[in-house]
């Protein structure tokens, strides 16, 4: 059992909260039995530990009774082990001469018998006492933080994060793939639920990004590698050839003027492919930079033929007629590569956005089938003003639509696709509707599952589009179809629809389908997870630290998150998060230093160098050193998961706080317990 030491004086406390544990647990009963334990001087119940009363007594009996360890048997660590170490070393003790059991999560929620719970939480605390004995005394390191920060993704959520930063005189890189930035808000005509017009707001976020002196704004540009640890980052950005001398461009287009291709031949992917570019192009009016681009997949003056991925080849076929109409500014340069830059940063915000749901996955739609199927982004660009018809609605097949059906939740709640709801599609489709009702004058016929409008202005918004005479259907759409049944369907695409509330199955012929699609992770967020070190949730958007306490934290400090990379949200929503994101970065980089927790692991002497523990780290912490022969693990970079631990082979790493003597005299503890 036990073995008594003289040097040691345990301070035990076993907290009610409330009826949370009290209600199963008998707590006076579980304090007595522990004061029968060896070096234990003191233990006592008490109504709320974490209270400040309850923090205070800790503190008085450290000082009055001497003790150098102390134990709370509570709730869970995750909430309350900070507060206690906190009140220990308040006490005048070092924080890890603490240790927290749980008999809340682990005990008194999960049993039923009040008896048997009450003997769980005495053999419980008893393996803590036994093995905060043997805890040692370990110190917070701080390690300083460089106050430059890198966002990654320049929509709604990546400028607004970019801005607090600048404007709080922090030096921020802007990294965003696309050759302009404003994400999918640039491409919206209007902005529920006030119709305000989404360029004359973005615009100017967008030139002020652009012109910030504190912003250096890369765009056409990916992070390709990210070292190092919170504080201390070392980023590498791949800025991608535009073929133009971004110093030397002045965004006068005389190159898009002048282009041998007279008229746009090429797929505009910025108007989802409904409008067409040249070789040399700008996304749209408002981008941002207002730099030209060239596309050597089509430019006459790249060897046609290159295989993707290769490098383009010069072949000085075209007459280039871009470089005169650039003239002295001798901005084009065809010979330009691929380059990589370096940056050192002390904190990451993440804002890659999102995509939507891919319209084809489901054929009962008719997405690709029927040329007057449209996803909402294409109607998107087809309302707008810059659009590829000058926000005129003309379907493909040349014809104005006297009567247009919205599909609601495509790609959402639906178990064979996605089963959350993407939040917005809602509120965009009324949006929709609203729009396409004001250019055409079409009867408009919503079809949705649920009516989910919770915003502030948004239930009113779904109230004035009932008033606008639009058409709602509860039911969802089993198949969009040109087969016409009577005479009214001739011509004319067929929703079929089982209306719910009416009970009949229905028959709806229109001349246009909207598909409001769903919100879905970006392809490539897995990469982007590791290269940034995070988790993502089941559904594969990023996942936060805490979904209510912190929700922009990721599990990698240092490492924030914002807008619809962690779920769908609106334009509101996204800028608040922005907003909490740059302000957990600035907390940190004000602070100045970040403590690391001493629970890290280090190697033995004895290490045989085997290397097997450094593929295993999943926070690649440990390296090898060639003159020593043996492991380092580097403490900045450590999490203290413990894996190397566990699986080396010669057991020559040992973990802080988790030390063989310390998790066998816990176990003993258990055992011991009858
Ligand atoms: C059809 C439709 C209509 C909508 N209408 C409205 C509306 O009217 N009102 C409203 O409130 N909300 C609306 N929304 C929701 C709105 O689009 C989002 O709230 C908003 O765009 C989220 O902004 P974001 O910055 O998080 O993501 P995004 O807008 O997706 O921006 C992400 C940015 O990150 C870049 N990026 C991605 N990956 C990388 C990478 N690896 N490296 C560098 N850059 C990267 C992208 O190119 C993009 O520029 C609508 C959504 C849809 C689909």
């Amino acid at each position: 059992m036990v073995n008594f030491k003289e040097d040691i004086r345990i301070g035990f406390y076993v907290c009610h909260c409330g009826h949370n544990i009290a209600a199963m647990v008998d707590c006076p009963e579980v304090a007595k039995y522990v004061a029968t334990l060896p070096n234990v001087v003191l233990s006592r119940d008490y109504k709320y530990m974490c209270s400040d009363p309850g923090q205070e007594l800790i503190q008085m009996d450290i000082r009055e009774h001497k003790l150098n360890r102390v134990v709370v048997a509570s709730c869970s660590p995750l909430l309350h082990e900070h507060t206690f170490r906190s009140a220990t070393e308040a006490g005048g003790l070092n924080p890890f001469f603490f240790h927290m059991v749980n008999i809340r999560e682990h005990n008194s929620w999960v049993h039923t018998d009040r008896k048997e719970a009450t003997e769980k939480a005495k053999g419980l605390s008893q393996a803590a006492v036994m093995r905060v004995a043997k805890h040692k005394s370990l110190d917070v390191k701080r390690v300083p933080v460089n106050p430059e920060a890198l966002v990654v993704g320049g929509g709604i959520a990546g400028i607004t994060a970019a801005m607090a930063l600048a404007k709080a005189g922090k030096k921020v890189y802007l990294v965003e793939r696309e050759p302009s930035i404003g994400g999918h808000m640039a491409k919206f005509d209007k902005t529920f639920p006030t119709l305000d017009c989404a360029a004359c707001i973005l615009t100017p976020k967008m030139s002020e990004v652009g012109s910030h002196p504190n912003i250096t704004l890369w765009s056409y540009s990916e992070v390709t590698k990210v070292d190092g640890y919170v504080g201390n980052y070392t980023v590498q950005v791949k800025r991608k050839a535009r073929y133009i001398d971004e110093d030397l461009c002045t965004g006068c287009q005389d190159c898009i003027t002048q282009c041998v291709f007279k008229e746009p031949k090429f797929e505009d992917l910025f108007n989802e492919g409904l409008g067409k570019r040249k070789p040399v192009y700008i996304p749209f009016p408002q981008a941002t930079p207002q730099i030209v681009l060239i596309d050597p997949e089509v430019c006459l003056n790249f060897k046609r033929g290159i295989k993707p991925g290769q490098e383009p080849v010069v072949s000085d076929k075209c007459k280039k007629t871009c470089v005169e109409a650039c003239g002295e500014k001798n901005a084009i340069d065809f010979t330009q590569k691929d380059e990589l830059e370096e940056i050192k940063v002390g904190t990451i915000i993440v804002a890659t956005g999102f995509k939507t749901f891919e319209a084809e996955r489901l054929p009962q739609y008719g997405y690709g089938i029927y040329p007057n199927v449209y996803t909402a982004l294409e109607v998107e660009r087809l309302v707008n003003a810059s659009g590829p018809t000058g926000g005129d609605v003309i379907l493909r097949d040349g014809k104005e639509p006297k009567s247009i059906g919205i599909i609601h939740c495509v790609g959402s709640r639906d178990k064979k696709t996605h089963v959350w709801c993407s939040r917005v599609c809602c509120m965009y489709s009324l949006k929709l509707a609203h729009l396409l009702k004001e250019h055409t004058g079409a009867e408009i016929y919503n079809f949705y599952i649920d009516m989910r409008t919770p915003g502030k202005g948004y239930e009113e918004f779904y109230n004035q589009l009932l008033d606008e005479g639009n058409h709602f259907i509860r039911g969802r759409v089993g198949e969009v179809t040109d087969w016409a049944v009577t005479k009214e369907e001739e011509g004319k695409l067929v929703i079929r629809v089982e209306d719910t509330l009416a009970g009949v199955v229905r028959r709806i012929p229109v001349d246009m389908v909207v598909l409001a699609t769903g919100l879905e992770p970006q392809k490539d967020a897995q990469d982007v997870r590791r290269l940034f070190n995070m988790s993502c949730g089941s559904e594969g958007f990023f996942l936060e630290r805490h979904p209510k306490l912190a929700p922009v934290n990721t599990f990698n400090d240092g490492v924030y998150i914002a807008g619809c990379c962690q779920g769908p949200r609106d334009i509101p929503d996204t800028v608040a998060q922005a907003g909490a994101a740059a302000a957990e970065a600035l907390a940190l980089i004000d602070t100045g230093y970040v403590e690391q927790e001493p629970n890290t692991a280090y190697i033995l002497a004895d290490c045989c160098g085997c290397k097997s523990c450094i593929p295993l780290c999943p926070y690649t912490a440990i390296t090898y050193d060639e003159t020593t022969l043996k492991a380092v693990i580097n403490e900045a970079l450590c999490k203290g998961c413990g894996t190397c631990v566990g699986s080396c082979p010669s057991g020559s790493i040992v973990q802080n706080l988790f030390e063989d003597d310390e998790i066998f005299s816990e176990i003993e503890g258990v055992l011991a317990f009858k």
